[in-house]
């Protein structure tokens, strides 16, 4: 891989570890991961630490807990059907495979709606307390512009996209959020699919990295 330039942040990265964030959000990190050597390697690391620590800020109090006790305790919790973060190479198709898992197969596998303009989506069905939905926008359609009331997660699948951020290519991540308006205009050549999951209520952004700041020294 190596192209890819934007990537997850370590907030998203630990969430996923502790298995705190909503299934939509999962299948964009587990997507993007693999697609990305980096991240997966960052994930790796937040899985022998950052479980551990995010639970043990949700226990309230570590010093009477073991260790033992508190792994014991992540084991017993982890009942969700997970997203696995399969590498890249697991698939065939435009589809990475956690996306595959997930819609059933591939592009062809979509139920797309026209939204107008050559603008076509497919919203995902997934828990509610977020949404994930396909997007398949022609090459070179500038999108409104527009601002964010949560986290708005976007992983490019085909073609690219450009806006006040950067420019976004297959297996690139944009993360929004509301401070951030912005008018993505996608790139000539090819129309450009993307993932993107949006969450209007949960500020894991600013929560998680306060949550884990005094136990990891940073
Ligand atoms: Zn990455
Ligand atoms: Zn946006």
């Amino acid at each position: 891989m190596g192209t890819i330039k934007h990537h997850l942040n370590d907030a998203l990265l630990m969430a996923y570890s502790a298995g705190a964030l909503p299934e939509a959000f999962d299948l964009v990190v587990a997507t993007h991961i693999s697609l990305c050597d980096e991240c997966r390697a960052r994930l790796e690391a937040f899985d022998t630490l950052g479980g551990v620590v995010l639970e043990a800020c949700a226990e309230v109090s570590m010093s009477d807990t073991s260790l033992e006790a508190t792994l014991a305790l992540i084991a017993a919790q982890d009942t969700g059907s997970e997203i696995i973060a399969e590498p890249a190479k697991a698939s065939t198709g435009i589809f990475p495979k956690p996306l595959q898992d997930y819609v059933g197969g591939d592009l062809d596998a979509v139920n797309w709606k026209a939204l107008g303009g050559g603008v076509r989506q497919a919203v995902l069905p997934t828990t509610r307390d977020a949404s994930v939905r396909l997007l398949h926008i022609p090459a070179g359609m500038k999108m409104p512009d527009h601002g964010h009331h949560g986290t708005e997660l976007t992983l490019v699948l085909q073609g690219a996209f450009e806006d006040e951020d950067g420019y976004f290519a297959r297996g690139d991540v944009e993360i929004a959020d509301e401070d951030m308006n912005h008018t993505p205009v996608a790139a000539e050549g090819e129309d450009c699919i993307c993932l993107a999951a949006t969450d209007a209520r949960l500020r894991f952004n600013r929560l998680l990295p306060r949550m884990a700041q005094p136990f990891m020294g940073i």
